[in-house]
């Protein structure tokens, strides 16, 4: 009973690795995305689509409100108040007053439209 048996060391350092490939893979894949679009001559921001979609509601422009607080507590709040039942409501998002999607500041320069 000494050390460590080499399947269990592999296994350690291949866990090790996993773990190191999913946390970078995501930046690693906007790093590349974005030098090839630059590359290219497109927006690095958008692509040149000139819009940038809302994190919030997800370029839906609405939000569920049980979305917002991750559960169902205001949804059975409205049903006992005699609301709208239990159907799911939406919001108008107020992050980008429903829109949806932001203007990308690097293409909507109002020098080049
Ligand atoms: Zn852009
Ligand atoms: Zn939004």
């Amino acid at each position: 009973m000494d050390n460590i048996t080499a399947s269990e060391l592999a296994g350690f350092g291949v866990g090790t690795l996993l773990l190191c490939a999913t946390i970078a893979a995501p930046k690693i894949d906007a790093f590349i995305s974005a030098s090839q679009r630059s590359s290219l001559g497109m927006c690095k921001r958008c692509g040149n689509l000139r819009m940038i979609a809302c994190s919030r509601c997800r370029g839906v422009g609405l939000i569920k409100e049980g979305e917002m607080l991750g559960s169902n507590l205001i949804d059975d709040m409205y049903e006992s108040l005699g609301g709208e039942g239990s159907k799911v409501r939406s919001i108008s998002c107020t992050y980008c007053q429903a829109r949806g999607h932001f203007s990308c500041p690097d293409c909507s320069k109002p020098t080049s439209v």
